[in-house]
């Protein structure tokens, strides 16, 4: 039998826990899971545990829906929330199918056969997310509202109330389940909090997405409060973001760094960065997954809305943070974190390796604020824009072969099926933009 198994075992069993959650993925980035009692867990570790893929967004194949779940053992961990007495832990799984192979359509699995064309090359890529949240009121009958519950600002020290009581609490749970937190902060709208953890390679980083999203919410619940990550759930306030700073590395050395360079960034980060804008408006339709999602796209907050790169302002959609040696990194402030993290990383890091096998330069820099450049001027600096919407986002998607072949003929046809519906519903939907609009003039 497999020493890792036995050790895995003895360990569960030394933490007393009486149930173990098998956690995987939609294509949507929601979490899944099945409870087994502990009893099962030997099997679970050994022959992985069958599962119907049918009902599961993304999932759906004509052929056949049996899968099998197998636990990356990796990923245990007591979920610190649960109460002592009835323990339960979890593992995040991949997913194989009926004929024992990694399922195209599980987005753990499409993000580790991107990070290996990376490792091919002998690279490490590293992920370190920004995730922020608005943290909501319920009414009477627990259903999420919009109402603040603190009327805080940007890195304002409040009084201690129930949004920051919460906020700490998170921080808690997340430092139990192994996160190294950084750093947490009250964001620039009312009840809008950030949690930033230490970056590590990218996919141990997408599932600490999925973790902290499913803690932040699961927290806020039992605190009677709703956390949510939706890009823009107020209009005419700051959005939600989740600026993604990436980087690669090469036997544990930053490759980004070049101290004999220019501004000490070296070629292969150039090359990432070329990479980056080249497919940025596929990548959009991955980091910005949501009818929603567009909405924060608009000048006059920091979401990006042109496709551009800077060392020196925060208005660019890519920027380059003062930070050198093993710290040199490149922010891509576009995403928010609606998105499925498995997928963003793998067209990320698809883009990257594209633009340093290819030696894509970026264009100039754009070391101005771009909201302060007239029509002319973006026009005449070639200047593009990111997609209006999610419908477009798809469409520059299914034009981006790169990208495409990265994630798979099977989620590129899901994720444009889940495109054309929500626009679908959307367009059947009269908004109270709409009738507040024209009721009265027409
Ligand atoms: P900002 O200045 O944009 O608010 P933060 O300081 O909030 O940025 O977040 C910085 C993020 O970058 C953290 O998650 C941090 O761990 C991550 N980071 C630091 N160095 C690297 C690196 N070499 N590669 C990838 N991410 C990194
Ligand atoms: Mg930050
Ligand atoms: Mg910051
Ligand atoms: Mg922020
Ligand atoms: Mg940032």
């Amino acid at each position: 039998s497999d020493p890792n198994v036995n050790k895995m075992l003895e360990r569960i069993k030394a933490d007393n826990v009486k149930f173990i959650r098998l956690q995987f993925n939609d294509i949507l980035g929601i979490p899944k899971n099945v409870a087994i009692p502990v009893k099962q867990v030997e099997k679970a570790l050994t022959e992985g545990i069958w599962i119907d893929g049918s009902s599961i967004e993304g999932f759906a194949r004509i052929d056949e829906s049996d899968m099998i779940l197998k636990p990356d053992l990796d990923t245990y961990q007591i979920l610190p929330w649960r109460p002592v007495d009835k323990k339960a832990a979890r593992f995040i799984c991949d997913v194989y199918t009926y004929g024992n192979k990694p399922f195209e359509g599980d987005p753990r699995s499409v993000l580790k056969k991107n990070l290996a064309e990376a490792a091919k090359l002998g690279y490490t890529y590293n992920c370190g997310p920004e995730l922020e949240f608005f943290v909501f009121k319920r009414d009477e009958n627990g259903q999420p509202t919009t109402e603040f519950v603190d009327h805080g600002g940007y890195f304002d020290l409040a009084p201690s109330d129930a949004a920051e009581d919460l906020r700490r609490e998170i921080v808690l749970a997340l430092t139990d389940m192994g996160f190294e937190i950084e750093a947490s902060h009250h964001e620039v709208a009312d009840s809008q909090h950030e949690i930033d953890f230490k970056y590590g390679d990218a996919l141990s980083v997408a599932d600490k997405v999925i973790t902290f999203k499913f803690a932040a919410k699961t927290l806020a619940l039992m605190n009677g409060l709703h956390a949510t990550f939706m890009a823009k759930p107020i209009s005419r306030i700051a959005g939600t973001g989740m600026h993604t700073h990436g980087s690669l590395s090469k036997d544990g050395k930053n490759v980004f760094f070049d101290p004999s360079a220019e501004n000490q960034i070296s070629d292969v980060m150039l090359y990432y960065i070329g990479g980056l804008m080249k497919h940025a408006k596929a990548i959009a339709r991955l980091g910005n997954p949501t009818i929603n999602s567009y909405k924060r796209l608009v000048p006059g907050y920091e979401a990006p809305v042109y496709i551009t790169w800077s060392a020196a302002n925060r208005s660019a959609m890519i920027r380059v943070p003062a930070a050198r040696g093993n710290s040199t990194r490149a922010e891509l402030r576009s995403p928010d974190p609606t998105c499925n993290p498995y997928l963003l990383f793998s067209a990320m890091i698809a883009a990257g390796l594209d633009g340093i096998n290819n030696k894509i330069l970026p264009p100039p820099a754009t070391d101005v604020n771009i909201y302060h450049l007239s029509p002319e001027e973006i026009k005449s600096r070639g200047i593009e824009m990111l997609p209006g919407s999610l419908i477009e986002a798809n469409n520059e998607l299914l034009k981006d072969k790169v990208i495409c072949d990265a994630l798979g003929p099977h989620i590129i046809e899901n994720l444009t099926k889940i495109a054309i519906a929500e626009e679908e519903s959307f367009r059947l939907t009269v908004h109270p933009w709409e009738v507040e609009r024209y009721i009265n003039n027409y």
